[in-house]
């Protein structure tokens, strides 16, 4: 499943649609309402492809910030802090096979049903590791913001 940001009114190719999956739409998002909540809560169900929206004058004003934080390394910082947060987890059950290291066909055929997940280990990174932000998901997500004449998320 993905997300698919379109512009309202855009002014270039870039405004038109911004794309991302799941994973990556909801760490990008998550800055945003971590750094600037007072324009996130515009936004109905940012988390969902029902609509929610944002107008042009807000949509530019997000972008210059969004750029901003990347000018001054502000982004950068979060996102290490964000992979540090990550790093500290412990491993965990492999979701996979329930930490057990085998398919369910593994359990009747040992040889054939490694784990293709943790590769038999039992234990993997959470899932939470799917989350990290990435800096350049903000970035795009800026230059989109920039021409899309606001935005809708569908
Ligand atoms: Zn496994």
């Amino acid at each position: 499943m993905g997300m698919d940001v379109y512009g309202i009114k855009p002014t270039s190719d870039i405004g038109k649609v911004f794309r991302r999956n799941v994973w990556g739409w909801h760490s990008l998002w998550e800055y945003i309402e971590h750094e600037y909540p007072e324009i996130a809560c515009k936004v109905d169900s940012p988390h969902t492809n029902d609509g929610g929206s944002l107008n042009k004058k807000d949509s530019l004003l997000l972008s210059d910030k969004i750029n901003n934080d990347f000018k001054i390394g502000k982004i950068r910082i979060y996102v290490e802090e964000c992979q540090k947060f990550l790093d500290s987890l412990p491993d965990v059950d492999c979701y996979a096979c329930l930490g057990f290291g085998v398919t369910r066909s593994g359990v009747f055929h040992p040889s054939k049903g490694v784990c293709r997940q943790c590769q038999g280990k039992g234990k993997a990174r959470p899932y939470a590791y799917n989350y990290l932000p990435r800096i350049d998901d903000l970035v795009e997500f800026s230059l989109f913001l920039k021409e899309c004449g606001g935005f809708k998320i569908l």
